[in-house]
């Protein structure tokens, strides 16, 4: 178990092509708890297995906003997919790990309903309204390599990225 350093934003290796997980082996195991760990080091409502630079098709969500025990672990999604978003959408700021302090207003479906694999190999279903709709659809585009800066237009997106150069710039001075 440990926490990983979180890929940011223009990391290329946010854009890598995931691979889909055949069968969930002691790698994929490893894997989820070092999601974990960097999740909750990070105090993040989810990650996907990319923001820490590794191309497997998996997100986790934390455990409340999934609808389970807030005591439990993290959920895990194998192989997402949505199955059905509502006409009807939602407006709100969003933020990402990937892209520390910057928060950019994305329309996404209210509800939406997403089927995945969980650590057991079992298939299930979850369905999300709200900011459970938008957590998952934002963990699933990052298994697309869509990010926060494909929603803004081209001026938004060099502020962001001065803004994160620079934050990155302090980080490296210590
Ligand atoms: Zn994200």
């Amino acid at each position: 178990m440990a926490v990983r350093e979180v890929v940011v934003w223009p990391d290329p290796r946010l854009r890598q092509e995931t691979q889909v997980v055949d069968q969930v082996d002691d790698r994929v195991r490893a894997l989820y708890r070092d999601l974990c760990d960097t999740m909750y080091a990070e105090n993040g409502l989810g990650i996907a297995a990319i923001q820490i630079g590794d191309p497997t098709k998996m997100f986790l969500v934390e455990p409340k906003l999934a609808g389970r025990d807030e005591n439990d672990l993290p959920v895990a999604f194998i192989n997402p997919e949505v199955l059905w978003a509502s006409e009807e959408t939602q407006l709100s700021d969003e933020g990402c790990l990937s892209f520390p302090d910057i928060y950019v207003e994305v329309e996404r479906p209210m509800r939406a309903r997403m089927r995945a694999m969980d650590l057991d190999g079992n298939i299930f279903e979850i369905e999300g309204e709200g900011l459970l709709a938008r957590c998952l659809l934002h963990e699933l585009d990052h298994l697309t390599g869509k990010l926060l800066v494909d929603f803004v237009g081209p001026l938004k997106r060099q502020m962001i990225k001065r803004k994160l150069q620079k934050a990155a710039a302090r980080a490296a001075d210590g």
